[in-house]
């Protein structure tokens, strides 16, 4: 229970402080009055100059079958459990359709046989929130042309391909993998990381991974794996 007054209270010091508040909304007065409770008190309250939040994170994993119009109720009833203020989600419209994706990560290791060759998510699927699987897929057509375009000998020619494509999905895999654990791992140390790594990418992305710019092109090194995770190089 502590706990979750000390989150309710922090949720309050960031929506923009006690002063603030004080004049604002009923949630506000709810969460002063618990904050009052908790601290025994006007006088005590008074004497706050800062609060830290301490808990657990909540994440939800699976498929949830999120899709459809039948599901928007299940929808909003999981953005609500992420924690964020409920009044958010008062009078929201349905402004198009609902898709739950899975957000695979899948690849055919060499994705060619003699008279055969795969492109695209069929060779290899990259997480969609990262947004780089139709560069791939371009990228798969002008790699497998320019094989084809080189020898009359298109089983060797798909070999290449298959190789190329290897080398290019192994490396966006690799940068992916850094950004999706820096980005989304939950908790103190995540967040801690996150507030280092974050402006220094911001001020200097040299040698960072550019996963939507240049893709496996741009760095995807041991230097740029351990600027992602923010460790010692
Ligand atoms: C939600 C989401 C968001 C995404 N956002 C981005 C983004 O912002 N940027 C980005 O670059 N990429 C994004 N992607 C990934 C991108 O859409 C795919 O990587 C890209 O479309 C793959 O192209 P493709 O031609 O290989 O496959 P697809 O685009 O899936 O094309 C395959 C086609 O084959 C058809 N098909 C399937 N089976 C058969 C069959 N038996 N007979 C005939 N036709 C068939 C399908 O209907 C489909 O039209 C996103 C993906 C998703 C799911």
């Amino acid at each position: 229970m502590q706990r979750l007054i000390v989150s309710l209270i922090s949720l309050a010091m960031t929506l923009g402080g006690f002063a603030a508040r004080a004049a604002g909304d009923t949630k506000s007065e709810q969460l002063l009055a618990q904050a009052r409770a908790a601290l025994g008190g006007d006088k005590n309250l008074n004497k706050v100059q800062g609060l830290s939040a301490a808990g657990t994170y909540q994440r939800d994993m699976g498929d949830r079958q999120l899709s459809g119009k039948d599901k928007i109720p299940d929808f909003l009833t999981a953005c609500r459990s992420t924690g964020v203020p409920g009044e958010w989600f008062d009078g929201v419209e349905i402004a198009g359709p609902l898709a739950e994706f899975e957000g695979a990560d899948r690849c055919v290791p060499s994705p060619a046989k003699p008279g055969l060759a795969l492109i695209g998510d069929a060779a290899a699927s990259t997480d969609p929130s990262w947004g780089c699987g139709l560069s791939k897929t371009l990228l798969d057509v002008e790699t497998l042309s320019a094989c084809l375009l080189e020898s009359d000998d298109w089983d060797a020619a798909v070999q290449r391909y298959a190789a190329k494509h290897d080398e290019h999905y192994g490396k966006l895999h690799d940068i992916l993998s850094w950004m999706t654990e820096l980005m989304w791992s939950g908790g103190p140390e995540a967040d801690e990381r996150r507030a280092r790594v974050l402006p220094r990418m911001n001020a200097d992305p040299t040698g960072f991974p550019d996963a939507s710019g240049q893709g496996p092109f741009g760095p995807c090194d041991e230097q740029a794996r351990r600027l992602i995770l923010g460790l010692a190089l």
